[in-house]
């Protein structure tokens, strides 16, 4: 069992088929956390703004990459205020701080203002990724999950864990139940996480678990510290 986890949910998690936010998910979503910080697990969410937009998909046409990337910020912004009512409405308190200035809907990222709201039990969702153009969400998890002294990352996917090649394309892909950090930063096929997300937790040897989001229990086993999906460490 954890005492502290950092959660990282991309945007396309959150979509509906439509794109944008699918309410009906992350109210089932927020129900799952819910479940997973009654155990008393203390836990930042890391959200990424992918269903909205990429800062590296939508650059060009005259819009220049940071735009994009600021873009891409705001979007994950949306995100977390959708997850931050979701949550309170399951009856858990939630705090959104932001990397980026946007006083009116959120705080600002301060470690020991967040720190001090995880004791308190809030879930503090950090939105605005690191506030700076050219970085993922992914790096995000890792730098916030460092910064605020997680125990681990668990990063929500929609695959169960990290695969030797995509399964998505390759029927025979097959998947690992543990990975040492080196093989998956050199393996060019892996992509289910940010390259130099894994670096930095390889760097600092903070754990990552890679794991299924849709499966009912899933964030609470993994809290729990049930072999769920890949770790990697
Ligand atoms: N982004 C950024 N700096 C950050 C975090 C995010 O520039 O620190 C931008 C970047 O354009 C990225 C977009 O925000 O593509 C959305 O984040 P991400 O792609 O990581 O979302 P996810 O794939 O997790 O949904």
């Amino acid at each position: 069992m954890y005492k502290r986890v950092l959660l990282k949910i991309s945007g396309e998690q959150l979509a509906g088929r439509e794109g944008g936010i699918d309410p009906e998910f992350v109210a089932w979503l927020a129900g799952e956390i819910q479940k997973a910080t009654a155990t008393g697990v203390q836990m930042a969410i890391v959200v990424g703004g992918g269903n909205f937009l990429r800062g590296a998909t939508f650059a060009g046409h005259g819009i220049e990459r940071p735009t994009a990337d600021y873009m891409g910020m705001l979007a994950t912004v949306m995100n977390g205020l959708a997850l931050m009512d979701m949550l309170e409405h399951h009856g858990q308190t939630t705090r959104v701080q932001t990397n980026i200035h946007i006083h009116q809907v959120a705080e600002p990222f301060i470690r020991r203002r967040a720190v001090r709201h995880l004791e308190k039990n809030r879930v503090v969702i950090v939105a605005g990724g690191l506030g700076k153009p050219y970085l993922t969400t992914d790096t995000a998890a890792a730098s916030v999950a460092l910064e605020l002294d997680c125990d681990v990352i668990l990063k929500a996917t929609k695959v169960d864990g990290i695969y030797d090649k995509d399964p998505a394309k390759h029927d025979d892909a097959v998947r690992y139940d543990k990975l040492s950090y080196q093989e998956a930063v050199s393996n060019p096929d892996i992509s289910v996480m940010d390259k130099a997300a894994i670096g930095l937790a390889m760097e600092q040897g903070i754990p990552l678990i890679v794991f299924d989001l849709h499966q009912d229990d899933n964030i609470l086993r993994a809290v729990s510290g049930e072999d769920i999906g890949t770790s990697v460490s």
